[in-house]
């Protein structure tokens, strides 16, 4: 599942491939994955408008119109981008696309179609991301902030950060590997966390992420994309040796339902 530097990759991407372009046509062919417009709706809003930015929130790449109309998209499980002129590159699983005035075409594909293509005005787009927790790359989320979270909260620790209303961005994959950069067990109860555990983690999130970024995120599954999942450390590793004390991964489902990665003997 895409989660921030997997999102961040696509927005770059999608940044440089479309900025300055006027959607001259909007065709959709699985409206399922559309949210706050129907197909008319999309069309009349976004016909003729030029895409000023694309960038990322949270787990949502946004596209900016220079009306101030924005589409956030979040990827879910398979949702990805293609941007293409012949027809070549666009498959059964393209939901829809916006034709560019340059002749191409800009399409969200996303073959189990968990992911949402989301139509905003200024406001609401305002009103949605204000529910959202802070950006962990950015200055305000420092060791103190997180201690002050963690403190307020006897839930496991790992479910905690992954909490998107609390904190944005970091899901199952970044949980696991800075939980176990920071050694420390997932399921904790998050107050427990020391204050100088806390900047631990803190420092932990904020380089598993940059260092993700770099490499263009993580491949698992049908993100197909970035180198990240060679270096990861807990993530996938069941039954490997830890690579600080060698005894093995382990694998639990018992702390959030989710698949967790954890070394039992270094992470306390
Ligand atoms: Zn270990």
């Amino acid at each position: 599942m895409p989660e921030l530097p997997e999102v961040e990759t696509m927005a770059r991407d999608l940044h440089k491939r479309v900025r300055g372009r006027t959607v001259v046509g909007v065709t959709v062919h699985k409206p399922d994955v559309l949210r706050g417009a129907t197909p008319r709706k999309l069309q009349r809003v976004l016909v003729g408008r030029r895409i000023v930015r694309v960038w990322r929130r949270a787990k949502l790449a946004v596209i900016d119109f220079d009306s101030g109309a924005r589409v956030a998209v979040q990827p879910r499980f398979t949702g990805s981008f293609v941007v293409e002129r012949s027809g070549r590159g666009a498959d059964q699983y393209c939901t829809l696309h916006l034709a560019l005035d340059d002749g191409r075409r800009l399409h969200y594909r996303d073959v189990r179609r968990l992911g949402t293509f989301q139509l905003f005005t200024p406001k609401e787009f305002e009103a949605y991301v204000s529910k959202l927790g802070p950006e962990p790359l950015e200055a305000g989320f420092t060791g103190d902030w997180l201690y002050e979270l963690l403190q307020r909260s006897i839930r496991p620790v790992k479910p905690l950060i992954m909490d998107q209303h609390r904190l944005a961005g970091v899901g199952n994959i970044y949980a696991s590997e800075a939980l176990w950069r920071a050694k420390i067990d997932p399921s904790r109860s998050a107050r427990t966390v020391s204050r100088k555990e806390a900047e631990l983690l803190r420092d932990a999130i904020v380089s598993v992420l940059g260092e993700s970024i770099e490499l263009r995120g993580t491949t698992i599954r049908d993100y197909a994309e970035g180198a990240f999942a060679d270096k990861l450390d807990a993530y996938n590793r069941a039954g490997e040796p830890c690579r600080r004390c060698g005894t093995r991964i382990v694998l639990t489902h018992a702390i959030d339902g989710r698949a967790t990665y954890f070394c039992p003997r270094c992470q306390r």
